[in-house]
This record gives structure tokens, C-alpha cells and sequence, in this order.
């Protein structure tokens, strides 16, 4: 996992632009088709869809991983940051270590690498934790880690991979309000994937449905609520009745 800016994208002011984007792999399997939406910045947009509609397949896309074979997708100004499921952080180096990484292959500096990794430390709630190595941290402080190192690049544009779906319901809700509140204070462009209703509603400023395979968009709600959002709003009955639309989007979806 890396986070960068992507010199085959095309740049434009910041948020990320689906234009019509197809993938078909070598062996014919279409997984994406036509998927067309954008993510301005202070947007967070989260996609839920049927297992194997292609939702890893579009961030894959984005992140420079794959490269799609119809359509386009543009990318803004300023870093890509990116967390996928796994944290992935490296067994031999510290958390210290882990969150440096990325400054170091971006060749910064040790006393600004140093600065930056403590911010983001603090940011995600993981100081005193510094010395430690990653076979003594829980899933959820892997994850924090794993958000930190991202954070180091202070990326605009953030695309999150289900990064919480291993987790258990307390910690995954415990991240989701930290998340909320790193959205709020950096205002960053989100893109996120989860097969969670729930954490898609929360989180977001508008949920999009994919379609079984080939993926198409085939839900767009605004999710209306004001941030910064309480944990409570999840027991809200407005809360509950989009939670609920966009639930039968959902169940249409795998038809
Ligand atoms: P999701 O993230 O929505 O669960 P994916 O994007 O991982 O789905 O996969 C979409 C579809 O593309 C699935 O049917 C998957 O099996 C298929 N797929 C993914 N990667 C490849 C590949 N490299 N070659 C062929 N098919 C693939």
C-alpha cells in the first residue's frame, strides 16, 4: 500500500471524475460497466454493492493499480491516499516506523518525516504507541496505523477499501466516528467501499448503489445530515428510514 500522485492522470482541481468507466478483464469477465459519478472535494461518497460487483475493481482503477478499458477517470490536484482492508503494515518496524514510510520513499526529510508521522500518530489516537510493532497492536490499531500513514502525504483525494469490515461492530463504530471527525477537519475528498448500510449512512455525504456485475451506479442518495454527526444519529428514525431506501436500492441490485 502506497499513497501518490498519479502522473497518468489527468489533473484537474481536486476530487476524482468516473467518466463512463468500463473494465473487462483478459478472461472476458466484464465487472465494470459505465459507471459514471464524481467526488468534489468535501465530499464523502460511499459505494455499497453486491460481493464481486466491481467496487475494488473501480478503486483499483483510481489508484493506478489497473487500468480500465473503457472510460476515464480524472484525478485532482494534490496526494492520493489510499486504505485497503488489510493494514498491511511491515512486522519488523514500529508503528513509528510503519507511519514514516511513506515520507520516506517520497524522500522527505527525516526531521519533517519525524513531524509528520507524530501529527498523524496524534490524529488517529495511536500516541504511546509509537515503539510498538504491529504483532502487538489489535485489528483497530493496525487500522489506526494504517490511516496514519496515509495521512503523512496529506492527501485531498482518500479512497478507502471496506477498511473496517474485519473489525468487530464496536471497534468498526469507534473508527467510524474518528474517521468522521478526520473528514471534518481536513475536508479531503472521500471515496469509500463497505457492505455495510449503516457505516455507508453514517459516514457520508451521499451513498451510491452498484449493480451485480457488471457494476453499474444504479443508486445515488444525499445522505442529508449536518456534520459534525453524534453517534446517536444512528438510532434516529430519519437515520433508519434512508438507511432504509437505500436498502431496498440494494436488495434491487442483486436482481
Ligand atoms: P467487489 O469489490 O465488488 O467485491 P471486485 O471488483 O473485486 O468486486 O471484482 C469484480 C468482478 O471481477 C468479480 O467477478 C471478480 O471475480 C472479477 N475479477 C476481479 N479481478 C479479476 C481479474 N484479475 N481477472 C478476472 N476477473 C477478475
Amino acid at each position: 500500500m502506497t499513497s501518490q500522485t498519479l502522473p497518468s492522470a489527468t489533473t484537474t482541481a481536486a476530487g476524482l471524475t468516473f467518466d463512463s468507466v468500463a473494465m473487462r478483464f483478459p478472461d472476458g469477465t466484464q465487472a465494470v460497466q459505465e459507471a459514471s459519478f464524481s467526488v468534489t472535494p468535501g465530499e464523502f461518497v460511499s459505494i455499497v454493492g453486491p460481493s464481486g460487483c466491481g467496487k475494488s475493481t473501480l478503486l483499483k482503477i483510481t489508484a493506478g493499480l489497473l487500468d480500465a478499458t473503457g472510460g476515464e477517470v480524472t484525478i485532482g490536484d494534490g496526494n492520493l491516499g489510499y486504505v485497503f482492508q488489510d493494514a498491511t503494515l511491515l512486522p519488523w518496524r514500529t508503528v513509528r516506523g510503519n507511519v514514516e514510510l511513506l515520507g520516506e520513499l517520497e524522500g522527505m526529510g527525516k526531521a519533517e518525516r519525524r513531524t509528520a508521522a507524530q501529527e498523524a500518530i496524534d490524529l488517529v489516537g495511536l500516541n504511546g504507541f509509537e515503539d510498538k510493532y504491529p504483532k502487538s497492536l489489535s485489528g483497530g490499531m493496525k487500522m489506526r496505523a494504517s490511516l496514519a500513514r496515509s495521512l503523512t502525504l496529506k492527501p485531498k483525494t482518500f479512497l478507502f477499501d471496506e477498511p473496517f469490515g474485519a473489525l468487530d461492530e464496536i471497534t468498526r463504530e469507534r473508527l467510524n466516528d474518528e474517521l468522521l471527525a478526520l473528514f471534518e477537519r481536513e475536508r479531503f475528498a472521500g471515496l469509500f467501499i463497505t457492505h455495510s448500510i449503516a457505516e455507508a449512512v453514517f459516514l457520508s455525504t451521499r451513498v451510491l448503489v452498484m449493480s451485480a456485475r457488471p457494476g453499474r451506479i444504479v443508486g445515488d442518495f444525499p445522505v442529508p445530515f449536518a456534520y459534525p454527526r453524534r453517534p446517536e444519529l444512528r438510532f434516529e428514525p430519519e437515520f433508519a428510514e434512508l438507511s432504509g431506501r437505500v436498502s431496498e436500492a440494494l436488495r434491487g441490485a442483486f436482481a
